[in-house]
């Protein structure tokens, strides 16, 4: 049996898989921001779904910059404590089995590149909104390769913008287009906004971290994924009139929400498993 592990900054999935065709069960609980009982409760999951059968292999998304060599969190703006513990070694010991550890957004965008929204394409740009925004890039149905890994929410889009506490710079990406930014700058959450000015802003903000992504990044497809894709008929419209008004220079191409939702990490650990040896 194999562990899929999806942390996310408001939400933890945990699921297992037999045969990594398919998952089996999911299971799904607000994530702890402390690390001691946050992976307490990752423990208690896995062994409520493995029940008595041999663990084969876990692969773990997590949000933050991960330092892969010592299976540990460098930096994540949203999940403090969690930053410098041993998450692999911890999972090792207990299960005896590789640990794989991968950022969440990372395995968001796998899973949509090669069962999701962008399973015809070959190069895939992924962004999910979510408690932050992170972003990934997928060439051939595999993470592209990179020197300190992607980390589209914290482009700068507005220079004059607000210092943004979790990662310190001004005027990033995340500061704008995030649900911690949503209810900062404007003073509701996304889920009880309906006021058109709030979201036509947030479209083109959005839709400016989208164009920097598309020129940098030239994607056949671009994928919407994370929370906020849940409410894409708010704004998605409106983004993709900002991206076609103000980027002349690539022909258009699809802006589309996720198909996976909430499950695209599972499926993108799934599918990681499945290109290991292990
Ligand atoms: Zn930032």
């Amino acid at each position: 049996m194999y562990i899929l592990l999806d942390i996310g900054g408001t939400s933890t999935r945990v699921a297992s898989s037999k045969n990594l065709k398919t998952i089996a069960k999911i299971e799904k609980f607000p994530t702890e921001k402390n690390f001691t009982p946050g992976i307490e409760k990752v423990h208690m999951s896995i062994k409520k779904i493995a029940q008595d059968n041999k663990i084969t292999a876990i692969v773990l998304g997590i949000a933050g910059i991960h330092d892969k060599k010592a299976g540990k969190i460098l930096a994540s703006p949203n999940l403090h404590s969690w930053v410098n513990k041993p998450i692999v070694a911890n999972l090792k010991k207990t299960y005896h089995c590789p640990v794989f550890l991968e950022n969440d957004t990372d395995l968001g965008g796998l899973g949509e590149a090669v069962f999701g929204a962008g399973k015809k394409y070959t190069i895939v740009g992924y962004y999910a909104i979510g408690t932050g925004l992170g972003g990934v890039r997928i060439v051939n149905k595999r993470i592209d390769i990179s020197s300190q890994g992607f980390e589209p929410g914290h482009q700068i889009i507005k220079p004059d913008g607000k210092k943004w506490p979790p990662c310190g710079q001004v005027g990033c990406l995340e500061s704008l287009v995030s649900g911690t930014a949503f209810y900062k700058n404007y003073g509701i959450q996304p889920e009880n906004c309906k006021n058109k000015k709030i979201w036509n802003d947030f479209s083109k903000y959005l839709a400016q971290g989208i164009i920097n992504a598309l020129v940098l990044w030239s994607p056949d497809i671009f994928i919407i994924g994370g929370g906020f894709s849940e409410r894409s008929r708010l704004f998605l419209n409106q983004t993709k009139e900002y991206v076609k008004k103000n980027l002349l220079v690539f022909k258009s191409l699809p802006i589309i929400k996720s198909k996976l939702g909430d499950k695209a990490g599972l499926y993108g650990g799934l599918h990681f498993l499945k290109t290991r040896k292990i």
